[in-house]
């Protein structure tokens, strides 16, 4: 979410005069980005301000953005370092504001095309309706949604980033269309909880009235429309929201790929009640029964993926506790797990829990569960030796070509053709590691 944030801010920023400097350091204007979802994130973020005003200059100028930037204890820290702090739960007006504060910074060029006087642009701008500068050529970033309502006790989200707003569906169909016609193969849609989009009334279709109320699973319908070849991912779905009649259209869309990252975060009831996550575990292997029964139904053949995050050490999670996650992950075989050492983040309800295990119990858990995940991962990825596979061609790299399979595995193809980069090939899969395979075309 914060790359996609990044290339709207930055394409705004061109708009409005600013070129993107070689580096750093040679920056006039520098925006950090910030994330607060751990805290090493956040100790990144201090360590490359400081090291920006300690190595270069004292007369760049700062903007924090992100998850930091309105946190009173964040601001009276860096406020030697940062000119400016901007929140992002208020990046909507993020437009007007810059315009407003930028006019303060000495020399700082603002001109808008076909806008004589941009200090007196006052509407309040959809950011999410602003066209990216996208970082990649055929990969995008399309945020369907911001913020989140669910108040999970360890997340910083709904307190940095406010309440859930779904953006308009036809302006998400626009911007789909647009990349797409620009040769753009993979779309990955954004959103805190994708599975709760909701968008009223916009009129996306013949088959969709204009006062239709559009859901996630709808609004997947109409992207998928789209002619072209291309992938559609999604990122996050949360285990309470991920209904029978959403997986059963998920699992049936071509384009829709069958790759589902679904956060589970601990393996123990009693943990799942304290994180505030209104699921069980019994709940949570429902949803992945019915996932795997649907691809298995509506794409024969098809080799699928589950992701998911655990935290490891949330307050008070007992040996036993833990022990129900890795039974957890033992069930149910993931592909892929992002593991997070619980750190207390200011705000939110855990930040007030004792933080009793310690660091060296963290990282003894987050092994052990690693361990359990690169059997499943290896074992996953042999379901793939002999069989021809679409794969989406990202570098090249010693006469070898790299990517990503529908289901976000790594690959490494070798062949003798040349100019890949940004295609989707049919590849036949030769050698599967823990994390990477390996085909021919
Ligand atoms: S659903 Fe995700 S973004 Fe929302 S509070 Fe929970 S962890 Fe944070």
């Amino acid at each position: 979410m914060n790359i996609s944030d990044s290339e709207r801010i930055a394409s705004f920023l061109e708009n409005a005069g600013f070129s993107l400097a070689n580096n750093v350091e040679d920056a006039n204007l520098a925006i950090f980005n910030t994330c607060g979802i751990k805290q090493t994130a956040e100790n990144r973020a201090y360590s490359m301000i400081n090291n920006l005003r300690k190595e270069k200059k004292q007369d760049v100028k700062i903007i924090m953005t992100g998850c930091l930037a309105n946190r009173a204890d964040v601001q009276k820290r860096m406020k030697n370092k940062v000119d400016l702090f901007f929140p992002i739960k208020d990046i909507k007006d993020f437009e007007n504001w810059i315009i407003e504060n930028c006019l303060e910074i000495e020399n700082c060029k603002l001109e808008i095309p076909g806008q004589k006087n941009i200090s007196s642009n006052q509407e309040n701008i959809n950011y999410l309706s602003i066209t990216p500068k996208n970082l990649s050529r055929y990969q995008a970033y399309v945020p369907i949604m911001t913020g989140c309502n669910n108040f999970c006790s360890y997340c910083v989200v709904p307190h940095a980033r406010g309440r859930e707003v779904s953006r308009p569906a036809n302006e998400i169909i626009l911007e789909i269309r647009n990349l797409i016609s620009q040769g753009y193969k993979q779309i990955t849609l954004l959103g805190q909880n994708v599975n709760s989009y909701k968008s009223k009334v916009h009129k996306v279709s013949k088959s969709i009235k204009s006062e239709d109320e559009i859901d996630f699973a709808k609004l997947l319908t109409e992207i998928n429309k789209i002619p072209g070849n291309f992938w559609i991912h999604f990122v996050s779905s949360h285990p309470k929201d991920m209904s029978d009649s959403l997986i059963e259209t998920v699992t049936k869309l071509k384009k829709v790929c069958e790759w589902i990252h679904l956060p589970v975060q601990a393996g123990n009831d009693e943990v799942l009640r304290r994180m505030n996550r209104k699921y069980t575990s019994k709940h949570y292997l429902g949803r992945l029964k019915k996932i795997k029964k649907e691809f298995k139904k509506n794409k024969l053949d098809c080799l699928y993926a589950i992701s998911s995050d655990i935290i490891v050490g949330f307050p008070g999670e007992t040996r036993a506790q833990f022990a129900d996650s890795e039974k957890i992950m033992q069930k149910s075989k993931f592909d892929m797990v992002f593991f997070g050492q619980f750190s207390p983040r200011p705000g939110t309800v855990a930040w007030k829990m004792k933080d009793n295990v310690s660091q060296k119990e963290k990282a003894r858990r987050e092994n052990v569960l690693n361990e359990i995940l690169k059997k499943t991962s290896l074992a996953n990825n042999k379901k793939y030796l002999g069989k021809k596979i679409e794969v989406l061609i990202e570098k090249e790299k010693n006469g070898n070509f790299f990517g990503k399979t529908r289901t976000m595995r790594n690959i490494k193809i070798t062949t003798t053709k040349k100019d890949l980069i940004g295609k989707i090939i049919k590849a036949k899969v030769t050698k599967a590691e823990t994390w990477n395979l390996e085909g021919v075309l």
